[in-house]
């Protein structure tokens, strides 16, 4: 048996080690140097595809690649590519990870009278992501153009290419730098697991199903906490209502204490300080919360 899975991820860019790291902590060993295109698994049938976050989506749909993670940005505007080109989308946008944070907003140029969406009639945007930003017209009833930049959108409107634009922004220090003004955000990404539709060997789809899980299973982890106690027996309830995605706890006996138990409990959010003092407030002591290193559901 000598099936191997691809897995496409950025060559080189923002989502770039975090897909790596990601994959690491699924237990996958990459080997690979810096200038190969391809990464090979060491201990599992995947292999891994170095390529441009944009193409990502494109390999998926062709089924050269059973998996990918890239920003739901891209994967989005492609998907809507292919609708507007009545061809159906061959692709499912999975778990979404916990990195690549980003928006897609419109900013509007200082000079310029254009300050909110419902200035934008009859005016023309440059983008990136011209499907996505003619769907939102479409939603909204806005009638405006839509130009393609595919690089340097924030130059569009200096070189009178565009009245606005809209790109992606995470911190909005790029506007600012070419005087313009950020407003109204279409969407919130981030990055995310995309697999494909098409139909796959028994084990291919074995091992996709696998990698899935063990990528929710980190996601779930980077959060978790084990919590133990000591506490009231009728304290329990109380107990399990203060901490956030607990599931039953477990309760063990505590040799030769009468009505106070030992709670041991995971629990799937951040546990901040004040949630350890109101444990404590119902009775509980001797608290110790440590870190989950794998998880399994
Ligand atoms: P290439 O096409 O060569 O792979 P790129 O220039 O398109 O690279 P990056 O700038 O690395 O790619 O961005 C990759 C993804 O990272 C974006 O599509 C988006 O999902 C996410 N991202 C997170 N923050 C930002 C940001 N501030 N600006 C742009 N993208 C961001
Ligand atoms: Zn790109």
């Amino acid at each position: 048996m000598n099936e191997r899975i691809k897995i496409a991820i950025q060559k080189s860019g923002r989502l770039t080690e975090h897909s790596i790291t990601l994959l690491q902590k699924c237990g996958l060993v990459i080997s690979h140097t810096k200038d190969q295109l391809i990464g090979y698994g060491e201990n599992m049938p995947f292999d891994i595809m170095f390529v441009r976050d944009d193409d990502i989506p494109g390999l998926i749909q062709e089924n050269l690649c059973e998996i990918g993670l890239v920003g739901a940005n891209v994967a989005i505007e492609k998907k809507l590519s292919y609708e507007a080109d009545q061809s159906s989308c061959e692709f499912t946008l999975m778990s979404p990870l916990d990195f690549g944070h980003c928006k897609l907003s419109f900013a509007y140029p200082d000079s310029s009278i254009i300050r909110s969406i419902k200035d934008l009639e009859g005016k023309t945007i440059a983008t990136s992501y011209p499907f996505t930003v003619r769907n939102y017209f479409t939603e909204n009833k806005i009638n405006a153009n839509v130009t393609e930049f595919s690089g340097a959108v924030e130059l569009a409107p200096s070189l009178g290419k565009a009245d606005a634009i809209c790109d992606l922004v995470s911190t909005g220090n790029t506007l600012r730098a070419h005087n313009l003004e950020l407003g109204e955000t279409i969407m919130e990404s981030v990055a995310t697991v995309l697999k494909s539709n098409a139909k796959q060997s028994q084990f291919k789809n074995m091992w996709i199903d696998k990698i899935i899980e063990r990528i929710n299973g980190v996601l779930q982890v980077n959060e978790s906490k084990y919590i133990m106690m000591h506490a009231p027996k009728n304290a329990i309830n109380e107990i399990t209502n203060l901490l956030p995605g607990t599931e039953s706890p477990t309760v063990i006996p505590l040799d030769g204490i009468e009505g106070t138990v030992a709670v041991h409990v995971v629990c799937k959010e951040t546990v901040f300080w004040e949630t350890l003092e109101d444990l404590k407030e119902v009775g509980a002591s001797s608290i110790l919360v440590v870190p989950v290193e794998k998880m399994l559901m």
